[in-house]
């Protein structure tokens, strides 16, 4: 299943692919700040809101 891991605040795309991923691993690889607007991204699960949308079965992990 897609998953996308996306910048609250930008949208910038931090991650896209097949294989379900760690949010952490993710923004640990970006240095904790989103490469595009540099606010800061947490790990922490407590603020991602995980959605699935609609259309395509995608899940959208967007991380504040
Ligand atoms: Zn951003």
């Amino acid at each position: 299943m897609p998953v996308i891991i996306r910048c609250r605040r930008c949208s910038f795309e931090l991650y896209k692919g097949n294989e379900p991923v760690f949010p952490e691993d993710i923004v640990k690889r970006y240095g904790f700040k989103c490469p595009r607007c540099l606010s800061q991204l947490s790990p922490n699960p407590t603020k991602l809101t995980v959605r699935p949308a609609t259309r395509r079965r995608k899940f959208l992990l967007r991380l504040k």
